[in-house]
């Protein structure tokens, strides 16, 4: 099913994201967690792509592919273009819809010198046009930045770019995570105003540990509210006390989210199911 079917009026869709394994981690780690996270009940889960090639983009392409025909949860595979030729992407398509992979998450990538760019592909609007062109079957999603992205200017300018993605033919958002609603209300009604009509979901992600909050802000650039910023000041060294706080924060965002009517919430799992059932619990009831 493709992602864009699942959403409408009065409903929220609740979908986890996993990415593959490190190459220091057991393949069957990502199996297990996955298995864990069915009973759950996600919509859907998607699998992300890491740093380039067609190698990774396979072991991206066997998650998604085990997830919706071992457990039958339908799944979207992350796919990003910046460091790829138009000939690998032909190849990660094939592999997709040979594996029976539904849904893809169109990303341009991160640039950086450890992944040169390629020539073929300047923006995910163009991945998004070129898989349109050469497979309309897929469902197309797409990101976004309630934030604005690092490189824009302004949010403004950073939502007309998104528009392109969505005329270019993406059906479906998942936003970057956030820490403040209010930037994402604030984001979402620019963004209905400029003609974007598609499903927007709600990125979250829980405070599972210190560094990995201060990885994530670096490089995404997330505001942190200050009722966030005295709960990780007064519990960081106690790392069960701020797994355990961080968990009410991303579940006292969600139920907000909910509140205001939000078209779905993706809750960025880091594979950790402690984390994603305990949220689960609370939020699959307020559904
Ligand atoms: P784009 O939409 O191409 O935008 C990139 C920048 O270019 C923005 O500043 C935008 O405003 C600007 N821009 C766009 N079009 C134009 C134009 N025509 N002219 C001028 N400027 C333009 N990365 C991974 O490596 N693997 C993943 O699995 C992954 N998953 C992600 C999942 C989500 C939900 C999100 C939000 C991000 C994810 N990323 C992932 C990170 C993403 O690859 C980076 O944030 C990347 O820097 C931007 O990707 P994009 O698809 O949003 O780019």
């Amino acid at each position: 099913m493709k992602l864009y079917e699942k959403f409408g009026k009065g409903k929220c869709v609740f979908s986890f994201e996993v990415f593959p394994p490190k190459k220091s981690t057991a393949p069957d780690v990502i199996y297990a967690a996955a298995d864990g996270l069915k009973e759950f009940s996600p919509a859907f889960i998607s699998v992300t792509y890491g740093a380039g090639g067609t190698g990774v983009g396979n072991v991206t392409c066997k998650i998604a592919s085990h997830i919706k025909k071992e457990l039958g949860i339908d799944s979207a595979a992350h796919l990003t273009c910046v460091s790829s030729t138009k000939a690998e992407v032909d190849e990660i398509l094939a592999d997709l819809k040979a594996n029976g992979i539904d849904n893809i998450l169109a990303l341009r990538g991160d640039i950086s010198p450890e992944r040169p760019p390629k020539n073929d592909f300047h923006y995910a609007s163009e991945l998004i046009e070129y898989i349109r062109s050469k497979d309309d079957s897929f469902g197309i999603s797409a990101g976004c930045y309630p934030e604005c992205h690092p490189e824009c200017d302004s949010l403004d300018q950073d939502i007309d770019n998104l528009k392109r993605k969505v005329d270019a033919g993406a059906q479906h958002l998942m936003s970057q995570l956030f820490f403040d609603n209010d930037s994402f209300y604030r984001f979402l009604e620019k963004s209905r105003a400029k003609g974007i009509d598609v499903p927007v979901e709600a990125g979250i992600m829980p405070v599972v540990n210190k560094n990995q909050i201060e990885r994530m802000v670096s490089l995404c650039g997330a505001s942190l509210p200050h009722k966030f910023t005295k709960m990780m000041a007064r519990f960081e060294s106690n790392p069960e006390a701020l797994r355990e706080a961080g968990i009410a924060y991303a579940i006292d965002q969600i139920i907000d989210l909910i509140s205001n009517g939000v078209d779905g919430i993706h809750l960025y799992t880091m594979n950790n199911l402690y984390v994603a059932g305990k949220i689960s619990s609370t939020v699959n009831g307020l559904l």
